[in-house]
């Protein structure tokens, strides 16, 4: 038993995911041993870090050292913080290799460089009544900067009018390609390569007036008085700019398809434009203004048209890859115009590089092996095995006086990591990986908080009721009004290069949008590592689907769905595909309170509670179910929660968060 005058100053994290991680890597930066003299501790009831983004391999009949995923993780090329916590991670591993001799785990994944490549391949399923009709969109990618750059620190950054600007910025470069021109200096992030062939003569005002108007204006000195007046000219101006496009418009649109794509695309930045404006987003620098409106009635409110917000690539961005559907259920799509918009625009509008980035192994390998690797380093202690089963309180104080655990052996992860012989490719060489074959270790002793112990709660927002049982208002809250969803995910390994099966598409795409049981799908044929086994014939692609799965799904539905949906199901994403390409499955249903996917539904922002909250005031609560600037379930939003409460942590070590205003 751990006794209350042991050495003080402990920092306790729960949770091994990468919201914990993220606030022990910051929290262990130089110094840390005299703000927590009694070291950094990370208890994690599995036997692996990683959480909903884990990963591990292991040995089927097929597949020897398959990567087994939670699910499809893609990084988009805007996680500016999740780039840099990994980055960080290997310049101090990198530092410590070239200084002290230390041995690094990995021959191969020295660089953030080697474990992500960018991918700009989206692929939309397009249904238009009677069939299915794939279209493939080449997001621009710009091969001089990566998402993993330092910004410069005068660069103006997500707050709601740079991202307007922004914004105008797209839609009067897609615009001008609508009628056949392109603007001077302005590279028109047009996606739709084809537009340029059917000009439509429609009258425009001067290339980039508008967006320059609206930021001449705000940034302004005399931006209070004079910026209502700029914005109210510039509503006026697109106004009319839609109302022409719509009626000129209208007959060319409905005959050709790519013209139909690039005109929604524009009409719903335009609508939300109006709308931040309108609502007073913009003028008031908060996005939460507009949390309690779903965003495609959000933005029908704001001008857009139902057709252009049934689009296929709204339907895939704000819905689909953000499992956005209340209880998992397909015909219930619902996502914060807040979350929605501000996730969109950050999306679309600042990503560097290549719109996402794909991990050249698993999320495991690439990600949470570094980030162990470099705590261990720091001197941080794991705990695996350890499952919390209660915080206790005491009322009075409003401090947490106690962690048990729930009292069964718990498990000894290796370390260093075994490491798995990667043959070919960027990470050929020697890769750790996270494996299920542990050893017991002991019953875990519980801990009596002292007085200068710190705790971050960075377990699942639906493990709140039952660990903190008496939890203050906010944290009761919090837990009843963000909602989270359960997912359903196939990887399916095959002895075809995805042209074989699916002749339209390309290795590396990504595709959402198709229909129920399975809407969205990648290939991640360049998975590192495997090994075949003989009679499987070599593998040549891996597929990955995901979708959310309804409430009270079961792991006998999911196999029988999955039976029906390649059996006929897929026909029309993957025409010419044969059962007999299928080398081997992997399928999981996540659907426990831990791992169930967090939703941001409508009216719930204010209800997540801050990673800075010190309502407990010896603990912090991080994870992608708190609030910061994105406030989704996602990576980023995880890693920027774990740094807000870093900054409380460690005061003394100031860090610069990327599109949060602190
Ligand atoms: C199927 C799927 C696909 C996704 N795809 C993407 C994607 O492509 N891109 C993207 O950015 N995001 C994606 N996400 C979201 C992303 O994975 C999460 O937002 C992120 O991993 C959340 O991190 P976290 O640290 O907040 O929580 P978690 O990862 O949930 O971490 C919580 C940790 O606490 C541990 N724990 C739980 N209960 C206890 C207990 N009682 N005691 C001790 N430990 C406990 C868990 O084991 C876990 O390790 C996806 C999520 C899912 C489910």
């Amino acid at each position: 038993m751990e006794s209350a005058d042991s050495p003080p100053g402990r920092l306790i994290v729960l949770g091994g995911g990468i919201a914990s991680l993220s606030a022990a890597f910051y929290a262990s930066a130089p110094g840390h041993e005299s703000v927590f003299p009694g070291g950094i501790h990370v208890y994690e009831m599995t036997e692996m870090l990683g959480g909903k983004g884990a990963s591990r391999r292991s040995d089927s009949h097929f597949v020897k050292n398959r990567i087994e995923e939670h699910g499809l993780h893609v990084w988009f090329g805007s996680y500016d913080n999740a780039f840099s916590l990994l980055a960080s991670c290997h310049a101090y591993l990198e530092g410590e290799a070239q200084t002290n001799g230390y041995q690094r785990w990995s021959s191969s994944l020295r660089d953030i460089e080697d474990g992500f490549r960018p991918s700009s391949r989206i692929g939309l399923m397009d249904y238009d009544g009677a069939s299915w009709l794939p279209w493939v969109a080449d997001f621009p990618e710009d091969s001089t900067t990566r998402p993993w750059d330092e910004r410069a620190l005068d660069e103006k950054f997500g707050s709601p009018s740079d991202l307007v600007t922004r914004a105008l910025r797209l839609a009067e470069a897609f615009l001008y390609s609508l009628a056949g021109r392109s603007i001077a200096g302005v590279k028109p992030r047009s996606v739709f390569l084809d537009i340029e062939d059917v000009p439509i003569p429609i009258q425009l005002p001067p290339a980039t007036w508008i967006s320059d108007t609206f930021d001449r204006l705000l940034s302004s000195p005399e931006t209070a008085t004079a910026g209502a007046e700029a914005i109210g000219k510039v509503l006026e101006i697109l106004a009319r700019v839609s109302t022409e496009l719509r009626n000129r418009l209208d007959e060319p649109v409905r005959r050709h398809s790519s013209l139909r794509r690039g005109w929604q695309l524009v009409d719903v930045l335009l609508a939300a434009v109006r709308g931040l404006i309108n609502d007073g987003v913009v003028s008031m620098g908060d996005f939460s203004l507009i949390d309690e409106f779903d965003l495609r009635a959000w933005l029908v409110f704001h001008g857009a048209s139902e057709e252009s917000v049934s689009s296929s690539l709204l339907k895939v961005l704000a819905y689909d890859l953000p499992f956005a559907y209340a209880a998992g259920a397909a015909e219930e799509p619902l996502i914060s115009a807040a979350v929605g918009v501000y996730g969109l625009f950050r999306l679309l509008l600042t990503y560097r590089g290549a719109v996402m980035w794909k991990l050249n192994a698993g999320m495991g390998e690439i990600v949470f092996a570094p980030i162990y690797e470099a705590l261990v380093r720091r001197g941080v202690e794991f705990h695996f095995g350890h499952e919390v089963q209660e915080i206790h309180l005491d009322g009075r104080e409003h401090r947490a006086t106690k962690i048990s655990f729930k009292q069964r052996a718990s498990l000894i992860a290796k370390m260093p990591l075994a490491v798995v012989s990667v043959q070919t490719g960027p990470l050929a060489g020697e890769l750790p990986y996270w494996t299920s074959t542990l050893d017991e270790g002991k019953v875990p002793d519980d801990i009596d908080l002292g007085r200068h112990d710190m705790v971050v709660y960075g377990l699942p927002v639906g493990t709140i009721l039952r660990v903190i049982p008496s939890a203050p208002k906010r944290w009761q809250d919090c837990a009843h009004k963000v909602k989270t969803v359960s997912t359903a995910c196939i990887q399916l390994w095959l002895n075809a290069p995805v042209q074989h099966y699916a002749p339209w598409a390309s290795p590396d795409i990504t595709v959402g949008g198709y229909t129920e049981p399975f809407d969205t799908w990648s290939d991640m044929h360049t998975l590192a590592g495997e090994r075949y086994q003989p009679g499987a014939g070599a593998v040549r692609s891996v597929a990955y689907f995901c979708n959310v799965a309804p409430d009270g799904y079961t792991n006998a539905q999911l196999k029988e769905e999955v039976r029906t949906f390649l059996g006929a199901g897929i026909a029309a994403m993957w025409p010419a595909y044969r059962p007999e390409m299928a080398v081997d499955c992997f399928l999981k249903l996540n659907d426990d309170a831990s791992s169930r996917y967090t939703l941001s539904v409508p009216g719930t922002l204010h209800a997540r509670l801050s990673p800075r909250d010190d309502s407990i005031r010896n603990v912090r609560p991080v994870g992608d179910w708190t609030r910061t600037s994105i406030s989704a379930g996602c990576v980023e939003s995880a890693v920027i929660s774990g740094m807000l409460a870093a900054t409380q942590l460690r005061p003394d070590r100031p860090l610069t968060i990327y599109g949060e205003r602190l």
